[in-house]
């Protein structure tokens, strides 16, 4: 699933390609990709230009010039595509694709495919009035990137859960799944058994920093590849640099033990009971 690194590298190089461009048609080749109301899909969206493509903790957000957005979460096998679709009068899909959005400069014209291998990501469009209350019922929480050290260890210090957990938790941090907790909390040297509660000044300190380290190197190589991630231009090579996702068995890096899976808040995780305190 895309994490906050591969979210950014997507809305970055969609930002390249589509701001400035107005939709002039959408195609849904799959409804129920459509998760706001659908009958006012098309409406929100289309004559709209697209000013703007940003990151939203792991969603990415096409801002419009009406102030509404096009708001979409990958979850598992989601991706955009840009291309040419000279099939689209006949009405022939390309394998996999759910949503179309033809899209014109005035000089050129492009579409913009939403591709979804195990279809469990959404689309959602709104007017500017519905997006703010959307987005203040989604409840995110401020971005790892942005976060000073005390503000972090004051948010994830209250929660009475396991460190895992509570950064996975969106409404606490926005934008850390499974890869980049693993990697920052084995960086840290921090146990994702560890109760938040417990965390110090310094530790939350030291975990921030690290996060925003791990966070910055993916986004740096356009994020990691682990089974289907794919970004506009290719897939991320931040996987190399992986020390303990996925790694299980394998000698920890830092003391040569195996490294142990466990399963904490219903999440594989891999760590090293040697090191991670
Ligand atoms: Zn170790």
């Amino acid at each position: 699933m895309p994490e906050l690194p591969e979210a950014e590298t997507m809305a970055r190089d969609l930002n390249q390609r589509v701001a400035g461009f107005t939709i002039s048609q959408v195609l849904l080749a799959f409804e129920k990709i459509v998760a706001s109301d659908l009958k006012n899909f098309e409406k929100t969206l289309v004559g709209h230009q697209i000013t703007k493509v940003a990151r939203l903790g792991k969603w990415i957000k096409f801002e419009l010039d009406s102030g509404g957005a096009l708001l979409a979460h990958l979850k598992m096998t989601g991706q955009f595509i840009m291309g040419d679709w000279p099939g689209h009068l006949s009405g022939q899909w390309p394998a996999h694709t759910r949503a179309a959005f033809l899209l014109t400069d005035g000089n050129s014209q492009q579409t913009l495919f939403y591709r979804d291998i195990r279809k469990f990501g959404r689309l959602r469009a709104f007017p500017q009035d519905e997006l703010l209350s959307f987005l203040s019922q989604l409840g995110l929480g401020p971005d790892p990137l942005e976060l000073k050290p005390e503000e972090f260890h004051q948010l994830v210090s209250i929660k009475k859960a396991r460190l895992k957990q509570v950064l996975l938790d969106q409404s606490l941090v926005a934008g850390l799944g499974n890869i980049y907790v693993d990697e920052s909390l084995f960086a840290a040297g921090l146990s994702p058994y560890r109760l938040a509660t417990t965390l110090t000044a310094d530790e939350a300190s030291l975990l921030l920093s690290h996060i925003k380290r791990v966070l910055n190197e993916s986004i740096a190589h356009r994020g990691s590849t682990v089974e289907n991630y794919r970004g506009l231009e290719g897939p991320g090579s931040f996987q190399d640099q992986h020390l303990v996702y996925g790694k299980h068995g394998q000698n920890c890096p830092k003391c040569g033990q195996a490294l142990a899976k466990a399963r904490v808040g219903g999440r594989g995780t891999t760590y090293c009971p040697i090191c991670q305190k």
